[in-house]
């Protein structure tokens, strides 16, 4: 099947509610442009350079989520290009990107990475470095945090990745009460979209089942 038909499907199949983000991530501009004439306007990248010669040679209406673990010698480069930066993991990370937010006078939207997975590899904030950061959140006015996003345990096992989704989902709702620009959770990705949507996700950042497979290291 063709990548629009794989995203007509995906969208038929997912509750109104939930956004979708295409992840495209060392893939080829045609295969974007496929994608974008279905009406698909939200594109996830994980590598800085990447994002920015897609979004300077793209349709200028395609919003860029950057889905990586983000340096922060790299914030300014990403800065003029980007719609959401998924994966803020740092107060360090955070004062950077309003740094750079200052100096083109732009509001930059952003999410905390919570670690909810089993695995070392994975990035994120755990409980209390997520409590902290929230209180100083007026320390960094050109940054808006709209939400949480994390990245499930790469496994078969569908209870673990269920509790970890559940984990993520309840630090959500409590957070929301006390931020009310919490309006976005992004958890899911091909292999878990659905139990992250059972848990509460309405962001669902989707590469594989959209655009196939990847080849390893096949990044631009
Ligand atoms: C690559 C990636 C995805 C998409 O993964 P698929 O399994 O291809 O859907 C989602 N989120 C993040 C953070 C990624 O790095």
């Amino acid at each position: 099947m063709g990548i629009a038909e794989n995203l007509i499907l995906f969208k038929n199949n997912i509750p109104p509610l939930v956004s979708l983000i295409a992840v495209s991530k060392t893939k080829p501009n045609e295969n974007i442009l496929e994608a974008y004439k279905a009406n698909q306007k939200d594109f996830g990248e994980n590598y800085v350079q990447e994002l920015v010669t897609k979004a300077q040679t793209l349709p200028k209406d395609i919003r860029w989520h950057f889905i990586g673990h983000l340096q922060r010698n790299k914030v300014n480069e990403i800065i003029p290009f980007v719609y959401l930066i998924h994966g803020v993991d740092s107060e360090r990370l955070l004062r950077e990107i309003n740094k750079e937010a200052q100096k083109i006078n732009k509001q930059v939207s952003v999410l905390l990475q919570v670690f909810i997975a089993k695995e070392e590899t994975k990035f994120g904030l755990d409980e209390q470095e997520l409590k902290s950061i929230l209180e100083k959140k007026s320390e960094f006015p050109l940054v808006k945090i709209c939400g949480l996003m994390g990245m499930a345990s790469n496994t078969q096992d569908n209870i673990q990745i269920k509790k970890e989704f559940q984990f993520l989902s309840s630090l959500f709702e409590k957070n929301k009460k006390l931020n009310p620009e919490f309006e976005i959770l992004s958890m899911g990705m091909s292999s878990d979209y659905k139990l992250a949507i059972e848990c509460g996700s309405n962001m669902i950042r989707i590469g594989s089942a959209i655009f196939g497979a990847r080849v390893p290291g096949n990044s631009i």
